[in-house]
């Protein structure tokens, strides 16, 4: 398998090199909104240490990415009133991996409404902001 590379943009992200809108950090996770959410409150969940995905990962770092995803599926059925969540990990290009560190895709649903395509929309800065606030303050 190919090598962590430190440069992807997750990982420039974590350096707190690139912004993101943060809506949870403990000492070993981050989580942030997807900037072009597939649905309003798309939040992924990283381990903050280099894993490239769930092959080379070490399994406490997976459980407590698992862990998190949790806590935010439940935060966001409040938060988005959602009627439900769906739970998304690729893995390398063939499983449908674009950015290569390990993060989970937590993304509220609403009854009957479709997801968007992957990376179809850029969502406006300020709908983010709001969204990433009232999550933020659910999970603290
Ligand atoms: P994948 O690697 O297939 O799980 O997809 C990467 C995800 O990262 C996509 O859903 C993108 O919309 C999202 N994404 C890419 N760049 C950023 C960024 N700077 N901030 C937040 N999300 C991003």
């Amino acid at each position: 398998m190919t090598a962590y590379d430190p440069n992807n943009i997750f990982a420039k992200i974590l350096r707190g090199e690139l912004p993101s809108y943060k809506v949870y950090e403990d000492d070993k996770a981050f989580a942030f909104l997807d900037i072009m959410p597939r649905a309003p409150g798309h939040t992924l969940v990283l381990p903050k240490a280099p894993a490239r995905n769930i092959l080379d990962v070490p399994t406490g770092d997976l459980a407590h990415v698992a862990t998190i995803a949790q806590k935010v599926a439940k935060a966001q059925m409040n938060v988005f009133g959602a009627d439900g969540v769906t739970v998304q990990q690729f893995n390398e290009s063939a499983g449908g991996q674009v950015v290569f560190h390990l993060h989970v895709h937590v993304i509220p649903r609403k009854s009957g409404v479709a997801m968007k395509p992957p990376a179809s929309e850029k969502e406006k800065p300020d709908v983010l902001a709001e969204h990433a606030k009232k999550l933020a303050a659910a999970l603290s």
